[in-house]
């Protein structure tokens, strides 16, 4: 009853203030099936317009009784028709694919998403489309990099003429990249002989791994990059290839530009590529304590010696996956963690410029580091920083780190299995007091252990 009452008095609030006028003037509008959940006040948000204006539009909704299925002109939209539908971009999806794949004009689509940059748009984000009647049996066809239209023809059994047609071109040449309708069977967004581009997650934390899947009917090579980041594509099955890259813990949140480029086995020729943004997220790290350390230990002299030596140990990419479903922990102590990965740290009161690059796990000279997962020893050191330090290969560029330690029972170019006793936790290098540093490193960038234990590679498998 008090819900009537309430609502009796918002529809005459909407008649006496609101100007229905100029929306009831409109004719016609994309339609939105609601959705489970929905609201009339979120689906008001998510298109910039207002409850009461819907409602105007609307008059067959009653507020209170919104179920999904219900079909919602939205106000706002005049000229754009069709049946809202939502979706995700994919690798490799830009306006113009999407406008093709949804039949829906691309003015209409950056206008019901408010598009500011047409040409940013990013892997991942979250599209509205006005999906059109589809032409006919068509398919999306991206003319491949590299490729002459006559020789495009002949392997899809065209004739020349008719392809060009197709790509709207009344030339038998045409530009790389250049998007048609061709008839088809099956749609797919990717030239033959490529299947699936998988990026993942679409947008990635600080401190975690992206993972870039390429899957092809016949043997390619693939290459790409993260920013200024090289990514190292193998072959992992037959066609499969893969490619990991951790987030620094510091990156800036926001949008960094990922490259792809696909070339033929033999000859090396590209015949497919994209660059196109995807997000960065902020993870969201703490600040630690200033932490009071002797000076010579943060000279940025020794400082950098050590992260260069670091970093040459952990750079090749081999081809072997050595690891099991997932990492092991390398100590007992996995409940509770005396420090944990990417919190900003500061020495001395210098700035917080640097931040926490493992896990620290608890333990003392007679708790055992164990190896979590199988692997090449390639570097057993004592470092200003992490002291007796132990590096592990486990393939794919993804290494695993030990610091601190007071007994070191393996060396460089030693192969080791999971739960392996590999050392002794310590308070060797700059520390406080004895605890198992824990670093896991990919692509060069180390990223939160804790991802390790938990996430599976490749996704899908
Ligand atoms: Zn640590």
């Amino acid at each position: 009853m008090l819900h009537r009452r309430v609502l009796a008095a918002i529809l005459v609030f909407v008649l006496c203030f609101s100007s229905p006028q100029a929306v009831l003037s409109q004719s016609g509008g994309p339609m939105y099936i609601v959705q489970e959940g929905d609201t009339l006040y979120s689906i008001a948000i998510r298109f910039g317009t207002t409850v009461d204006d819907i409602l105007s539009l609307n008059p067959q909704v009653e507020p209170s009784l919104l179920y999904p299925g219900m079909q919602i002109i939205i106000p706002g939209f005049e000229g754009v028709e069709g049946a809202l539908v939502t979706t995700s971009v994919l690798a490799g999806q830009t306006l113009e694919v999407l406008e093709k794949v949804y039949a829906s004009p691309r003015e209409d689509i950056i206008r019901l998403n408010r598009i500011l940059n047409p040409e940013r748009l990013y892997i991942g984000q979250d599209l509205v489309l006005a999906e059109g009647e589809q032409t006919s049996s068509l398919q999306a066809f991206i003319f491949p990099v590299s490729e002459t239209l006559l020789n495009t023809a002949a392997q899809q059994a065209l004739n020349p003429w008719v392809l060009a047609s197709y790509l709207d071109t009344p030339h038998l040449w045409v530009t790389p990249g250049k998007i048609g309708h061709i008839p088809a069977e099956e749609s797919s967004l990717y030239p033959d002989p490529i299947s699936n581009i998988m990026v993942n997650p679409t947008a990635v934390y600080q401190g975690r791994t992206l993972e870039v899947q390429v899957h092809a009917s016949t043997g390619i090579r693939v290459s790409g990059a993260l920013g200024d980041k090289v990514l190292t594509f193998v072959e992992y099955e037959e066609g499969g290839y893969i490619a990991l890259q951790g987030i620094d813990a510091m990156a800036e949140p926001g949008l960094e530009t990922l490259r792809v480029q696909l070339f033929t086995k033999d000859d090396g020729i590209p015949f497919y590529g994209f660059q196109q943004p995807i997000r960065i997220r902020n993870a969201g790290y703490g600040s630690d304590p200033v932490l009071t350390v002797p000076p010579e230990s943060v000279d940025p002299v020794t400082t950098q010696a050590e992260a260069d030596a670091v970093a040459e140990a952990v750079e090749a990419v081999s081809t072997e996956k050595r690891w099991g479903v997932v990492f092991a922990f390398p100590s007992p102590y996995t409940e509770a963690f005396p420090a944990v990965f990417g919190s900003r740290r500061n020495y001395n009161d210098l700035g917080y410029n640097s931040y926490h690059t493992g896990l620290d796990l608890f333990g003392n000279r007679d708790t055992q580091v164990t190896a979590p997962a199988d692997g090449t020893v390639v570097m057993v050191d004592t470092l200003p920083a992490r002291g007796q330090a132990i590096y592990i290969d486990h393939g794919w560029g993804v290494y695993s780190g030990y610091g601190h330690l007071s007994q070191v029972f393996v060396a460089e170019g030693e192969e080791v299995t999971t739960g392996q006793v590999i050392a002794m936790v310590g308070s060797t290098g700059r520390v406080t007091g004895p605890h198992l540093h824990w670093e896991i490193v990919v692509g060069g960038i180390p990223v939160d252990p804790l991802e390790w234990v938990e996430r599976v590679f490749p996704a899908g498998d």
